[in-house]
């Protein structure tokens, strides 16, 4: 869907050089676009902080699920895994194109600093790290090939997977509320990397989908929720939502005017429902 342009980079205000914005990125499948709504220097900075998550983490994952590339040829086509075998001896497995799978990581956080009246700390609090397989399923491969176990490694850069919610956020909610009736965006420092205070504004809580919500959310690859608060714009965001293991996050995205209606309108009216609190 291509919502209405904004004429402003909702990261710094700027209003030259503007290029559309992919509120999910274009490389997880994201066809949500804002037109106009980033400068090209807060665009380098976004894109610094997808590629990490594109081509680090869920490489794997969206070549098996065939997402989109910009640079299609550079898709990883060899899928290696190593383990170990049920008899303790390690091994490192190449699969054919039918035995494919990818896991995705998803780190587990705090719930915003700012909820809890947390006092200012910086980074992020992870308090987990969830696994989701994606493609053949791990049980036929480890039959097939007699294994134990996997292993790998996950890195996460600093706090960038986070900056990369809120800055999905951003766009949701800009979407929903247009630009000019913040009195206040939160999360634009953290995005950009001028203040290390993610951690206040993004994180995980206890909320689970509701049955009925789940459901609607399996047919889509990303879902997102907004809702407001005494006039505090929150997202929740699930990436991945066709899978029921993927996790929420909330985003506390930042304060409307007083007296901004809360009427949907235009494009973003179907795109978003309320948020059960
Ligand atoms: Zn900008």
């Amino acid at each position: 869907m291509t919502h209405d342009p904004i004429g402003k980079c909702i990261y710094c205000d700027s209003i030259s050089d503007l290029t559309d914005e992919h509120i999910f990125a274009y490389g997880l499948g994201g066809d949500d676009v804002l037109p106009k709504a980033s400068c090209k220097s807060c665009a380098k900075v976004t894109g610094s902080i997808e590629q990490h998550v594109l081509r680090g983490l869920w490489w794997l994952a969206r070549a098996v699920l065939d997402f989109p590339s910009r640079h299609p040829k550079d898709m990883p086509t060899e899928f290696k895994i190593r383990g170990e075998t049920k008899d303790g001896i390690r091994t490192e497995i190449i699969l054919t194109e039918d035995e494919r799978f990818g896991i995705a990581s998803f780190p587990d956080y705090a719930p915003p600093g700012t909820l809890i009246s947390r006092p200012y700390s910086p980074g992020i609090l992870m308090t987990g790290n969830r696994m989701i397989a994606f493609g053949k399923s791990f049980e036929e491969i480890g039959k097939k090939y007699n294994l134990a176990s996997i292993t790998g490694s996950v890195t996460y850069k600093g706090t960038t997977f986070a900056r990369m919610l809120a800055k999905i956020a951003l766009g949701v909610a800009v979407a929903r509320f247009g630009l000019d009736n913040f009195e206040e965006i939160y999360i634009r420092d953290c995005i950009l990397n001028k203040k290390d205070d993610v951690g206040m504004w993004v994180g995980c809580d206890n909320w689970t989908a509701p049955p009925e919500l789940l459901e609607r959310e399996t047919k889509t690859r990303h879902a997102s929720i907004i809702g407001v608060d005494d006039g505090v714009v929150k997202v929740r965001i699930r990436l991945f939502s066709f899978s029921p293991y993927s996790p929420a996050y909330l985003v506390v995205v930042g304060r409307l005017r007083p007296g901004t209606s809360m009427e949907r309108k235009g494009k973003a009216a179907d795109a978003f429902s309320g948020m059960n609190k």
